[in-house]
């Protein structure tokens, strides 16, 4: 069967690897895939600077972001609550075995020994590919009517954890936000949107590009209510001046610059999530003494955040639900360019315009 791979640490050798369907596994799902999302991990994988083989393999198949329509149920698992032809989509982080709190209480998004594997990004194939197999534990079944943006649940768990986690940082104090602001406005950046929309925050969301009807990422930033701001019209630095307190940042641009002009707009008693990174080395001059003193005269919180395990992936669901009623067909409308697999090197192509490429794999 078809399957997209690279070679890891080599720059730009994607390219189309015959491998073997898998068995039904006991205890496993073998699940035919529908359609895979590239995001921007994909391209930096492509582009050599991180992606592991699995061992004894000198391939990675890619693919993190998976839809896809359980095959067959392997014996044992009937009583299990999978039947063919569910709709389903998996984690992507595997627990490491070394003891770890974290892993082994199925929270492997928090790992402390770095010893975890990831699906299509470190030292396990990814869902690029016609089938896969995989254990329930880390299956999440998706409502059939979700099955226009499905695909989209991996990086809409990401989101529900920075938005979770800065919520239950914020536990530290009565927490009443009424301003969000989200630097970025790919998909991880417009799914932030969306659900801080939903929590009912009045949401500015920043990025480079001009707004207006001729960029897709601004209208639907306004679709939902949001207000939509180029940064190139506005400084990200001085945000608060502009829109008062900012009480949450999430931040989803995948600049190191924007991070630091974004923590110097933070709020009193604010907390900002980083979500993306920055590949290569940047030296910036930050005013050190200033930033120092805003976050411990305004009790700030600024932390990263990475991955997600299966509680947000439900969390997302249950999210899905109302968005799809307050904005029907805003989240189908991320999804601006489906092609087929055969297609592999157009869809890893940057378009300014696109939001999210999907790969067409399998037919129902
Ligand atoms: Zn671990």
């Amino acid at each position: 069967m078809k399957a997209v791979a690279i070679r890891p640490g080599q720059k730009n050798s994607v390219f189309m690897q015959e491998i073997e369907k898998p068995e039904v596994v006991p205890g496993q799902l073998l699940i035919r895939v529908l359609e895979t999302g590239i995001c921007g991990t994909d391209l930096e994988i492509i582009n050599g600077d991180f992606g592991t083989a699995p061992s004894g393999a000198d391939f990675l198949v890619l693919g993190h972001e998976s839809f896809g329509r359980v095959e067959a149920v392997s014996p044992g698992l009937e009583n299990s609550g999978w039947q063919p032809g569910d709709y389903v989509v998996c984690t992507v982080r595997r627990p490491c075995h070394d003891h770890d709190p974290n892993c082994d209480s199925g929270h492997s998004d928090m790992c402390l020994t770095g010893n975890y594997t990831e699906r299509g990004i470190k030292d396990q194939h990814g869902f690029m590919t016609e089938f896969y197999s995989e254990y329930p534990d880390f299956a999440i079944k998706v409502p059939a009517s979700y099955r226009p943006w499905g695909v989209l649940l991996e990086p809409t768990a990401v989101v529900e954890k920075a938005i979770y986690q800065s919520y239950k940082i914020q536990e530290r104090l009565d927490f009443e936000p009424k301003r969000a602001v989200v630097l970025g406005a790919g998909p991880i950046g417009l799914l932030a949107t969306f659900l801080l929309r939903d929590r009912g925050l009045e949401t500015f969301t920043i990025a480079h590009s001009l707004g207006g009807p001729t960029n897709p990422k601004a209208v639907l930033t306004e679709r939902v209510g949001a207000t939509y701001l180029s940064s190139q019209e506005v400084e990200v630095e001085h945000l608060d001046k502009m829109l008062g307190n900012i009480d949450i940042i999430i931040e989803a641009s995948g600049s190191s610059e924007i991070v630091f002009q974004g923590m110097a707009a933070l709020g009193p008693n604010g907390v900002m999530s980083i979500t993306g990174v920055e590949g290569g080395h940047n030296s910036l001059a930050i005013d050190a003494n200033r930033l120092n003193h805003q976050l411990v005269m305004g009790n700030q919180v600024v932390f990263g955040s990475v991955n997600a395990n299966r509680r947000y992936f439900e969390m997302g669901v249950e999210s899905w639900g109302s968005l799809e009623k307050k904005w029907p067909g805003a989240l189908s409308s991320m999804i601006t360019r489906r092609l087929p697999i055969e297609d592999f090197q157009t869809a890893f192509g940057r378009d300014r315009n696109n939001i999210k490429t999907v790969l067409q794999i399998g037919a129902e």
